[in-house]
């Protein structure tokens, strides 16, 4: 604060001359103008407006004026002060304005950006496929049956008339998980089941008369893999046992299921073969769906799908061993039954022309995505 006015001339105060007071005003609302931001804004208002702002200090000067000149000098500041303040005002919203605009833009949420950023999965050809097949059964009024894969080797073997000395029960085949020596209480050992005909033994045991059952699942086999070969796998198997039941329904029921899965004018043909748990068994053929045969001595029409040879080996099939029915506590006397097993991986390999087996279970959707996504 300056010592007592002497002339009582608040214009001779330096502080409190009108040009000065104009030129205070005017450096602030400069400096409002020049702040291109809220923080810079915010510095001018300390500077400015605060209590060690140049006008503030005039403002304390004029308490030192004579009582005459106070009013004319307060007027003045006063008048600046309410210009600096306006001005401040009005650049505060001006800038809150254009940070407002500044957050819309750059918080905007896109809504037309893809939404489905999770590409859906496929379920893997091999389930549809196995399914596709169960539902041709169930559409006959066959139940779907399942059993454990960790399977007691009563059940893999003995049930199903595997001998002891049978070459499927060596190591070099069979997983075994547990010896017999480990279970007394069963006498039985545990295996990786083999193929999915103890489910046929199980159902034969749980169920009532007749049994109409298909079993899809997965078996294991001591194999490398590679490109025809994989040791964990994929069957279905049929069992039918009720009375009365022939060769001829068995053979019907596999003419319905191949034109059930590849048209009507399929067929299938059986040839004799051996299997421990069916007697008479056969080999089953299916005529290949694409040439219907007609490649067969025709060289200029070669069918890669069957080579030439018209027909495509399918699985195993025959009427079900009367000692499997006798080990599973049913009368072969007043019953029969027929069975029927394939693998699927081969079933894909042909119908969808896959080359490499290990393409089916490397997980790479790659190769599940073009078989489409089926409910
Ligand atoms: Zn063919």
């Amino acid at each position: 604060m300056s010592a007592p006015n002497k002339s009582y001339d608040p214009v001779e105060v330096e502080a409190l001359k009108p040009e000065e007071i104009e030129r205070m005003r005017d450096e602030a609302l400069a400096a409002f103008a020049a702040a291109d931001s809220l923080d810079a804004l915010h510095e001018a208002k300390v500077a400015h407006t605060g209590p060690a702002s140049p006008l503030a200090l005039a403002n304390r000067e004029i308490g030192a004026l004579p009582p005459h000149a106070k009013a004319d000098a307060g007027k003045r500041v006063g008048q600046a002060r309410g210009a600096v303040n306006k001005g401040l005002a009005a650049r505060q919203t001006e800038l809150e304005a254009e940070r407002d605009a500044r957050v819309l833009v750059e918080e905007a949420v896109d809504v037309t950006l893809p939404y489905d950023r999770v590409p859906a999965g496929a379920r893997h050809p091999l389930t549809t496929m196995m399914e596709r097949v169960a539902d041709v059964f169930v559409a006959m009024g066959y139940e779907i049956a399942e059993g454990p894969e960790a399977e007691a080797e009563w059940f893999n073997f003995d049930a199903l008339n595997f001998l002891p000395d049978h070459p499927a029960r060596q190591m070099q085949d069979t997983f075994f998980v547990q010896g017999p020596e480990g279970t007394e209480e069963s006498g039985s050992g545990v295996v990786l089941r083999t193929h999915t005909s103890p489910v046929q033994a199980r159902a034969l045991l749980d169920r009532e008369l007749p049994v109409y059952i298909v079993c899809p699942g997965r078996v294991f086999r001591t194999d490398e893999l590679d490109a025809t070969h994989t040791p964990v796998f994929h069957q279905i198997e049929l069992l039918a046992v009720d009375e009365g039941l022939t060769m001829a329904d068995l053979k019907g029921t596999l003419d319905h299921m191949v034109q059930a899965l590849f048209g009507a004018d399929m067929k299938t043909r059986l040839r004799p073969n051996y299997f421990p748990f069916t007697e008479p068994s056969a080999e089953m053929d299916m005529l290949c769906y694409v040439c219907k045969g007609e490649s067969v001595g025709n060289p200029d029409r070669p069918c890669r799908t069957c080579s030439s040879e018209g027909w495509i080996e399918l699985g195993g099939c025959g009427m079900v061993n009367p000692r499997v029915l006798t080990a599973c506590g049913v009368d072969p006397e007043k019953y029969s039954g027929f069975a029927f097993g394939f693998g699927i991986e081969r079933m894909l390999m042909f119908r969808h022309n896959v080359e490499d087996m290990r393409d089916m279970v490397e997980g790479d959707v790659r190769f599940t995505r073009p078989f489409g996504m089926e409910i």
